[in-house]
């Protein structure tokens, strides 16, 4: 159910079976595995430590990481967007008459995110939300809230490692099942950004819309290589230096 890649386990099950298996949880962290967390993983030990917990699940989400299963030859069955995942959940809720919550992203985002949300799933109860700009230090308001709202799931739109930093410092003391740190999907649902057109997303060229429409990105591509490199390299040099086949 698992490929190993740099010491993480990555789901490598369709996405139709990643959402039975995340019903099997009582409480679950949903990382988008990107070569962006996956890299800053390496480096951060609390990042990398938050990859690993027994009820953390990291979906292969970005062609990076797809690519870095073949190499270890133990490829994922499909690319998973955390956006798709994020979208999954939120109809099973609407479905199941179950609350959400929406942290992260600046309050005009959250708030037309929210209304985009309300009419694509008219009966999703989404019973709580706070923009992404707080100390994360000094955040009793926003759990309170949380705590009180009791949603079934919530959505962590800050940007790695903020969001996942953020669940692994508070999932154990908030009640919901579900804890997803979704990057930028909140400006997506919003419509403040576009996703890639279809064509290019089975391509796996996602990443080059996404730098073509905000040319700042091109700096964090470069973690792809980098990625790719290490895997190279623990594969075919460390293991071989172990003689592990
Ligand atoms: N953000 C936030 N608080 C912060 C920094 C960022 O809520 O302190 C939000 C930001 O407004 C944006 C999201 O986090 O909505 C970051 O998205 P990004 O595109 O960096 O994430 P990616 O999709 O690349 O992981």
């Amino acid at each position: 159910m698992f490929s190993k890649i740099l010491n993480y386990d990555v789901f490598n099950k369709s996405k139709t079976e990643l959402m039975k298996y995340i019903t099997t949880f009582k409480k679950v962290h949903i990382i988008s595995g990107n070569p962006e967390v996956l890299y800053s993983g390496l480096y951060d030990d609390s990042l990398f430590k938050g990859c690993s917990k027994d009820n953390s699940l990291i979906i292969p989400d970005g062609i990076g990481v797809v690519i870095a299963s073949k190499i270890v030859k133990e490829p994922v069955k499909e690319k998973i967007a955390g956006i798709e995942v994020m979208d999954e959940i939120i109809k099973s809720c609407e479905k199941e008459g179950k609350g959400i919550y929406l942290l992260g992203a600046k309050q005009e985002i959250i708030d037309e995110c929210s209304i985009k949300l309300k009419i694509k799933y008219n009966k999703l109860k989404i019973v709580g939300s706070h923009n992404g700009y707080f100390d994360m230090n000094s955040c009793e308001d926003i759990l309170q809230d949380i705590r009180v709202s009791k949603p079934y799931a919530i959505f962590v739109a800050m940007g790695c490692p903020r969001q996942e930093r953020f669940i692994n410092t508070y999932m154990s003391t908030l009640p919901a099942s579900v804890y997803m740190g979704v990057g930028g999907s909140f400006d997506v649902i919003a419509g403040k950004v576009n996703r890639a057109p279809r064509w290019m997303i089975k391509l796996g060229l996602e990443w080059l819309y996404r730098v073509s429409k905000e040319p700042w990105r091109i700096k964090r591509l470069g973690v792809i290589p980098k990625l790719l490199l290490k895997v190279i390299y623990n594969k075919y040099i460390i293991r071989k230096e172990q003689n592990i086949s």
